[in-house]
């Protein structure tokens, strides 16, 4: 019978989520994009874990920011990350590529090109699966791309990169768990509220969001059947986004949206 998996977020620097990885039933566990080594290595002691892998999404600091310590910790894991990226990403022991797939804890892990935040960003998908009896849903790991209700800056990307990256991760299953790399939820919704401001479901989950901050609770893994009707970045193509934007063109319409929210 194989392990399953248990994916948690670990807090770091100030908004940072580090998804951490684990098979407890193995002692084995892997994280994605490490701002910092200190909470991996925590979580890891206090569960007797070893690390096997570490995964990296881009090479902005605060997600490559703990590889160096976690590796002189755990020499064996295994580095991945986009082999175009690899002058800027610490040292890849497997460099993969857009279409790639690799097997990480019994899951496979299959790799998608997402450039808009960088050039060369990576998401990782593990598709729904059975493990030890039990359903294990997709899970997206999907760095600064895709948050809960937002998407990340332009730094290097175009709106017309973003918005392919995004419908790509659109196209995923509904049910598929996204776990982005920061916890910008609640501002988030407050901007997708001024923008869509008619959009019930985004009522409702603007309640649920402040009910979760009020009790100091994670709004990460969000869930992309929810996204889709939330997220203003995942909606350029409805009337609601067309007309707050005073676009037609989906692309018009997220290079506005992205316009707006860097001004808050
Ligand atoms: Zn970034």
């Amino acid at each position: 019978m194989v392990a399953y998996l248990r994916i948690r977020r670990l807090p770091a620097l100030q908004d940072n989520l580090i998804p951490l990885l684990e098979q407890p039933g193995e002692g084995r566990a892997a994280v994605v994009d490490p701002a910092e080594a200190e909470p991996v290595i925590t979580a890891l002691d206090h569960g007797g874990m070893e690390l096997v892998a570490v995964l990296h999404t881009h090479h902005h600091w605060d997600h490559i920011g703990g590889t160096a310590e976690l590796l002189q910790r755990w020499p064996q894991a295994m580095v991945v990350g986009n082999g175009a990226d690899q002058h800027r990403l610490p040292p890849l022991s497997h460099p993969v590529a857009d279409g790639d797939r690799f097997v990480l804890l019994d899951r496979t892990v299959e790799v998608l090109a997402v450039s808009g935040h960088t050039n060369g960003h990576l998401a990782y998908v593990l598709p729904a699966c059975v493990m030890g009896g039990q359903e294990q849903p997709p899970e997206l790991f999907c760095g600064d791309t895709l948050f809960s209700c937002g998407c990340g800056r332009l730094f290097e990307g175009t709106p017309g990169q973003m918005l392919m990256s995004l419908q790509r991760l659109a196209a995923l299953p509904p049910q598929t768990r996204i776990w982005c790399a920061h916890e910008y939820t609640a501002k988030n919704v407050a901007f997708a509220l001024s923008q869509d401001p008619h959009n019930s479901t985004l009522q409702s989950f603007a309640h649920h969001v402040q009910q979760l901050v009020q009790a100091q609770l994670p709004t990460i893994p969000s869930r992309l059947e929810l996204e889709l009707q939330v997220n203003p970045f995942l909606r350029c193509h409805t009337p609601a986004l067309q007309a707050a934007t005073g676009q037609t063109d989906p692309e018009a319409v997220l290079a506005e949206l992205r316009r707006r929210r860097q001004k808050l």
